[in-house]
């Protein structure tokens, strides 16, 4: 069974054993999804529809809309819709705000397309996807990882997602020979390990604070940068607080805010957003 998604194209086909059993189509939020009536009622429907979500990349916070013409209603409620009237469905979700959601929003601000972005730490390849989406087919993104398995993941990100990024297996330490000085709109750390992946990996303030100073000094005026770190265990604790001390350094050359959700209860990531003056 897979669910084919075309290049360009708003529709993912549902295939079993090669034969087409179902579609689903979201524009501009508005979902249809359509199972063949002899395999309806057998969890084919909530599969195609959760893959075509992802495969979109279509984040959980959207709105979503739906019409039933018939029977689908039920369908829909598992995904959390709501009936609105006259068979229209709706789900809302409140945006969660945490780090990561505070760095992609200041990304969104700032960045256009035509951008260069620099992922530091390309993970998985998601903060990687969504650098390509805001530079767009005329901008250019690189993004590093010291680990092969998180440049295999990227790469395979990537393809699945019809993007392309020069992907690259070294250490954030040096990106100075990557891009040249005032060609960086925005570089992007997320620290830690790789999720899913070997913990041997870690991030280190020893490499990454150097590599963040290295990325400022090549940030045209105006770029960006960004940091998500995350407390926990000594390791994490250690980074956290050495990020935070790094960002209160900078001088009045960058505008520095952080977010550590102090009020918020167990250890979450914190986040730091800088962005050079304008000279
Ligand atoms: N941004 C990623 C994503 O969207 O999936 C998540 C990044 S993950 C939290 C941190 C990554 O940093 C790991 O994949 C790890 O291999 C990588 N890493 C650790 N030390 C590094 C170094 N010195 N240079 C580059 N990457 C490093």
């Amino acid at each position: 069974m897979q669910v084919l998604c075309e290049k360009g194209n708003d529709i993912c086909v549902l295939e079993k054993d090669g034969v087409e059993i179902g579609r689903a189509r979201i524009v501009n939020g508005k979902v249809e999804c359509w199972i063949a009536p002899e395999w309806r009622r057998k969890g084919y429907g909530t599969f195609l529809l959760k893959k075509t979500l992802h495969q979109m990349g279509i984040s959980q916070s959207e709105t979503l809309t739906a019409q039933a013409y018939g029977g689908e209603g039920p369908f829909y409620k598992k995904f959390g819709f709501q009936a609105v009237g006259e068979g229209r469905y709706r789900r809302e979700r409140k945006k969660q705000v945490n780090a990561l959601s505070i760095v992609h929003d200041f990304w969104e601000k700032h960045l256009t397309p035509g951008c260069t972005a620099l992922d530091a730490t390309a993970g998985n390849g998601h903060d990687t996807v969504l650098l390509c989406r805001l530079a767009g087919p005329t901008g250019r993104v690189l993004a590093m990882d010291i680990q092969k398995q998180a440049v295999e993941n990227t790469r395979e990100r990537l393809q699945r997602e019809h993007l392309s990024a020069q992907v690259i297996q070294d250490s954030h330490e040096n990106i100075a020979q990557y891009i040249a000085p005032n060609q960086l709109d925005a570089a992007v750390f997320n620290l830690g390990y790789l999720p899913g992946g070997a913990h041997d990996f870690f991030t280190v303030p020893a490499r990454s604070i150097p590599a963040m100073d290295t990325a400022l000094s090549l940030l045209k005026p105006g770029g960006i940068l960004t940091v998500c770190a995350y407390s926990g265990k000594l390791q994490g604790t250690h980074e956290r607080d050495a990020v935070l001390e790094w960002a209160n350094r900078l001088g009045s050359e960058y505008d520095v805010k952080t977010e550590t959700f102090e009020t918020r209860s167990g250890l979450p990531p914190i986040a730091v957003c800088v962005r050079k003056n304008l000279r």
